[in-house]
């Protein structure tokens, strides 16, 4: 499974995996609790396009 990219500028994002690692290392020095509650995509934006779907973009767009 590749990297996804932003639709909007192209950016390469983090796979959902990575991301969700990284967070926990952060999440995990602030509120050890919260890493298994809050959402993985906290750093990329989730946008529903107008069929529905989830559109993808990065952290500036
Ligand atoms: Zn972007």
């Amino acid at each position: 499974m590749p990297a996804e990219v932003c639709r909007q500028c192209g950016e390469v994002l983090l796979r959902p995996d990575i991301l969700e690692r990284v967070q926990e290392v952060v999440w995990s020095e602030v509120a050890p609790k919260r890493t298994a509650s809050v959402p993985v995509y906290d750093l990329a934006q989730v946008k529903v396009g107008d069929r529905g779907e989830v559109d993808r973009s990065c952290f500036p767009c």
